[in-house]
């Protein structure tokens, strides 16, 4: 049995009946929508599960690469317990301004810290262990952050990396594509990583989960 196909009734109702947002998630989302780029916006399905695995983990300590508008950091931080954290990483101030915003109404602000900038040189700069990370950034550089990514998260782990299905683009035989490209080759080389255990996880755009052995 394959994934049940879903048209926009069965998605909405997925919506109403699968995901429970807060006030300030619903806003914020609701305003990414409109924006130019909202399409880049992770959705309500995922940001639950992302919060469901955080949970499960017992995570304190996040990564996140690509924050955007703040959607997916807010909602792992509301599932964070009080003294977790999750870095992000953003190369815009605007962007990122709206997610400040946010991160401040709905009261996660203190668990959150933006680092703006190369988000390869922030990934340099830290140290310790994470529990979880999410790459959600420019595609090129995928395979790197996934590399520095699986040095600073511990055994048991999880990296959950986003957009690996691509529209469908993956399947594309010939493609000069940069970040189709990219996707193609960092699928094709977690398929056999014996580092990791794999889910590739038909929802959103794809979301590759990679536990850490
Ligand atoms: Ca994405």
């Amino acid at each position: 049995m394959r994934s049940v196909a879903l048209t926009d009734r069965l998605y909405e109702y997925v919506i109403n009946t699968g995901v429970r947002e807060t006030p300030v998630q619903q806003e914020l989302r609701e305003l990414t929508r409109k924006m130019p780029h909202g399409g880049m916006q992770i959705g309500p399905e995922q940001a639950a599960l992302m919060q469901m695995l955080v949970r499960l983990m017992g995570a304190r300590r996040c990564l996140e690469i690509g924050t955007f508008t703040g959607y997916s950091s807010l909602s792992v931080a509301l599932a964070l317990p009080e003294d977790g954290r999750i870095i992000c990483c953003d190369t815009s101030e605007e962007w990122t301004a709206i997610a400040r915003k946010h991160w401040k109404k709905a009261g996660v602000e203190k668990k959150i810290e933006l680092h703006l900038g190369a988000a390869l040189e922030t990934l340099q700069k830290l140290g310790g262990e994470f529990d979880f990370a999410f790459i959600d950034a420019d595609k090129p550089n995928y395979d790197r952050y996934y590399e520095r990514c699986l040095e600073l998260i511990r055994p048991g782990g999880l990296i959950a990396i986003d957009n690996t299905l691509w529209s469908g683009e993956v399947l594309k035989a010939r493609t000069r594509d940069a970040d189709t490209l990219a996707l193609q080759a960092l699928n094709k080389k977690l398929a056999k990583d014996e580092r990791v255990d794999i889910a590739l996880v038909p929802i959103g755009d794809g979301l590759t989960l990679a536990r850490k052995r």
